[in-house]
């Protein structure tokens, strides 16, 4: 049970700045995270990390002198918006262009993405190395579709030591890829964590088994069995890890030993002990191993152990010095406090022009969002527990993250007299800002090019609606790449743009013609049930997903109905 908070919805913010507070001599915040309160030479390169809060130390535990440069810090459990990723990258680049590196999830990936185009595209050259650690997640063969979980250490030590010793961006990339195909990593759980202000936890683990596999976001694990003795587990870890070694792999290994949240050190260190026995066994040399917590989530009860696979340029790097507030290696020179007027945030769009009528126009768009937020908050719950079955549980609050700060984005705007264009460009931006999951990024992008599309005029044809959502549908298949059948809410939106489109040019009204692509594309939810998901959080956990729909393709279809209601209204007036 996550305890300690005045309100849930603010834990981690809260608790970011009460970090900072504690480490200013490492640490300072920014719009979106933390960077480094200390001066980085000119022209290193800027390993950026980052991903959802929760997992302390990762990932602003580890900002620091030899180690990142800056950390995006997305809400519990979730990605950083594309803005915090860019802002922080921002605050933190030297000259040298930036590193991004996170683990492995969709979330993160379309998110960090999107700041990566928009660094390039103002000049800093930005490339991306993702951690892919987690053996369990899927098989040898689909190393690129592996998760990333306490493997992201090594990565980043490894890019955090090179950027220090001056190399540069094709360097720092290269060593980042090399010390990820060198790593692997494999977790276990006993007990589930829970969210601040949840009443019960993401998942749970039936008293006297261990899940195997499990995820640092609380995805269940893809094996039950009963709890093993501490040899047994032991045993368990390092044969699967060993099975999965590296082609190239030599003799000299780093295991990490994590503990995940309430796992006591004398237990991790007692296991640190057959560990190391069995390696040893192995002919194995064990050089600077790591136990503790690492990365963590929240309250689980768990724990992975990460083998890292040295070679000569690997080992320099990993024992190379490195101070921040949660790891610490050897010696560095002090450095000198960073003035906070070079932490530069990134300045805010200008207004457009928009006419009284334009104006008035905009109010049904908040009513709209209004809408959307009533159904949202009406099925939190039950879309948080349909995500929980083959994803990680947060498509509930996440998407009620999302509206509810779209509402009041709209809200703002619209008392400032801005028009459609303008006030749906702020809803889409907010939604994704602080949705955080990958839904969250595509619903934002989707209201956006609504508003692109629709512009601020005084008045709309059907035709313009048509244009409407085929620009809702093409924001969201760019984005997110998904394909018909993949499981996603792209199976909804296909058959709601289709009918719809049909409906208008057959001279269909606004109402009915809503009220046709809603009922298909609910229908079309549902039968996402029968498919096998290809992509998101849920693919590792296909089985897992089979007979249920897709929690994504559900909320558009619940969305769909609302709006369709509400058109109806407005045009029975
Ligand atoms: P996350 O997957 O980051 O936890 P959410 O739980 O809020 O985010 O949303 C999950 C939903 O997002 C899925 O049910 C699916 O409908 C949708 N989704 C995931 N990946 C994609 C994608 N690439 N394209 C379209 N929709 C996607
Ligand atoms: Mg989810």
């Amino acid at each position: 049970m996550t305890k300690i908070f005045d309100d849930p919805a603010q834990f981690a913010d809260d608790a970011l700045d009460g970090f900072v507070a504690a480490n200013r001599q490492y640490v300072a915040r920014v719009d979106g995270g933390v960077v480094r309160s200390t001066e980085s030479p000119a022209g290193q390169v800027a390993l950026v990390i980052g991903g959802g809060s929760g997992h302390y130390p990762a990932f602003a535990g580890l900002v620091g002198a030899g180690l990142a440069s800056g950390s995006a810090c997305g809400n519990m459990f979730a990605s950083p918006s594309a803005g915090q990723v860019y802002r922080v990258a921002k605050a933190s680049q030297a000259g040298g262009g930036v590193l991004l590196s996170y683990g492995n999830y969709a979330g993160d990936v379309l998110h960090f993405g999107q700041a990566q185009d928009k660094l390039n595209a103002e000049g800093i050259e930005t490339r991306t190395v993702l951690v892919t650690d987690d053996i369990a997640s899927a098989p040898l063969a689909e190393i690129g579709k592996r998760r990333g979980i306490a493997g992201d250490l090594t990565v980043f030590k490894v890019a955090g030591a090179a950027a220090e010793a001056g190399l540069d961006l094709d360097q720092v990339e290269r060593l980042a890829i090399k010390a990820n195909h060198h790593t692997r990593s494999l977790g276990v759980a006993f007990a589930g964590c829970t969210l601040p202000g949840a009443a019960e936890p993401l998942f749970t683990v039936p008293g006297g088994t261990m899940s195997v596999g499990l995820g640092i976001h609380g995805e269940p694990g893809i094996s039950e069995q009963p709890l093993p003795t501490a040899s047994e587990l032991a045993k368990l870890l390092v044969e699967g890890l060993l099975k999965d070694k590296p082609e190239e792999a030599g003799t000299r290994v780093v295991p990490i030993l994590n503990g995940l949240g309430t796992v006591k050190y004398d237990e991790l260190f007692l296991l640190f002990g057959r560990i190391e026995a069995l390696l040893t066994g192995a002919g194995l040399e064990i050089v600077e191993p790591e136990c503790g917590e690492l990365v963590t989530s929240l309250d689980m009860s768990g724990l992975s152990l990460t083998l890292f696979w040295l070679d000569d340029e690997l080992e320099e790097f990993w024992s190379a010095p490195a101070d921040t507030p949660a790891f610490r290696k050897g010696n560095l020179a002090p450095r000198k406090a960073r003035s906070v007027a070079s932490m530069a945030e990134a300045g805010t769009a200008p207004a457009l022009d928009a006419t009284a009528a334009s104006t008035a126009l905009a109010a049904t768009a908040v009513d709209a969002l209004k809408e959307t937020r009533a159904v949202v908050v009406e099925h939190e719950e039950a879309l948080g527990k349909l995500d929980a079955i083959a994803g990680d549980g947060d498509h509930g609050i996440g998407m009620r993250r999302g509206v509810d700060a779209a509402v009041a984005a709209a809200e703002k705007s619209h008392a400032a007299g801005a028009g459609l264009e303008e006030l749906l460009a702020a809803a889409g931006e907010q939604w994704a800002e602080r949705a955080g999951g990958t839904s969250g990024a595509l619903w934002g992008a989707g209201v956006t090019a609504v508003g692109r599309t629709l512009g601020s005029k005084d008045s709309y044809t059907a035709a313009d609606a048509a244009a409407a959502v085929n620009a809702l549908r093409d924001a969201i298949i760019t984005l997110g790449k998904a394909e018909a059948g993949d499981k996603t809410m792209v199976d909804a939106l296909l058959p709601f743009a289709d009918t719809f489109t049909r409906a208008i040019d057959d001279g269909g009204s606004l109402a009915t013609s809503l009220r046709a692509a809603a009922e298909a594309a609910a229908k079309a939810a549902d039968a996402t049930a029968g498919l096998s998901p290809k992509k998101g959080r849920a693919r590792p956990l296909a089985e897992k997903s089979l007979g249920h729909p897709d929690p994504g393709a559900v909320s558009f279809g619940l969305i769909a109905r609302r709006l369709a209601d509400y058109a109806a209204t407005i045009e029975s007036h």
